[in-house]
């Protein structure tokens, strides 16, 4: 029985007083204690701050994104080693955003390529990150032109598949992989939970296939989309999802409480 997850990523919101308000406000009103893991994620800055705020309560703090080296002349970069240090447990990788492709955030096209996360970048940080010992949280999904042609479960496929090259089973007990498809990330439009179940069992019968049946049945496979309390039960509870990523529903640290309740 996997004990169910449910992460915030916290984006570029929040200053380090803001963030400490935020938890703060959630750890009165969250009722679910030891039942499910949870888990903040906040811009670096805060990181510290978190850890020392939560450290007596069942809440972890988690980091947005990670480059691969140890050290070295990377201006603006920040290394898995400095996130452990810092005191982050966990760390999203691959997000849709860091890819490039977002759902609702208007970009100009210009500087698009800012935004440049490939397949191998996301594999060189999940080996980053477990050579520290930080859980990598990797998000997976599709756009909606991907979906509409019908390339759903080979985006699935490809993004998995790479991100988790040259890993052995043994290493990954401790990955969590995050459906999120990417037309549903901050635009209210949830996927379907019969359908968002149904990619989250693809996800761990590939898992099967790639890595071995008993790693694929103790990975926690998370659906994130606009999750908000009025929709995380229905999702939560189909027997393929263990729990969410929850972006913009996070803020709120009422409505936070209340999804990590729904699970
Ligand atoms: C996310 O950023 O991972 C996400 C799921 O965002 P939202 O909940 O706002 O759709």
């Amino acid at each position: 029985m996997r004990t169910k997850l449910v992460v915030g990523n916290w984006k570029m919101h929040f200053t380090a007083a803001e963030a400490g308000a935020a938890v703060g406000t959630f750890l009165k009103h969250v009722e679910a204690k030891a039942s499910v893991d949870v888990v903040v994620c906040p811009p670096f800055p805060s990181i510290s701050r978190l850890r020392d705020l939560v450290r007596d309560s069942h809440v972890k703090v988690g980091a947005q994104d990670v480059f691969w080296e140890e050290k070295g002349a990377f201006t603006g970069k920040v290394s898995a080693r400095m996130l452990y240090d810092a005191g982050a447990g966990f760390c999203i990788v691959g997000h849709s955003e860091t890819r490039g492709r977002f759902g609702k955030t208007e970009i100009p096209d210009s500087t698009l390529p800012y935004f440049q996360e490939t397949d191998e970048t996301v594999n060189l940080k999940v080996k980053a990150l477990l050579f520290h010992s930080i859980n990598p949280i990797l998000c997976v999904g599709e756009t909606s032109e991907e979906r509409s042609v019908g390339k759903t479960d080979d985006v699935i496929r490809a993004q998995l598949f790479k991100a988790l090259e040259g890993i052995e089973p043994a290493e990954l007990y401790f990955l969590s992989v995050a459906y999120e498809p990417v037309w549903a990330i901050g635009t209210g439009d949830t996927c379907d939970p019969a359908e968002a179940n149904r990619v989250a069992g693809l996800i761990r019968k590939l898992l099967a296939e790639r890595l071995d049946e008993d790693v694929s049945q103790v990975i926690r496979v998370l659906y994130g989309g606009s999750v908000k309390s009025a929709n995380a039960h229905d999702l939560f509870h189909q027997p393929e999802i263990d729990g969410g990523l929850v972006g913009g529903a996070s803020l709120d640290p009422l409505e936070f409480s209340r999804i990590v309740m729904s699970a």
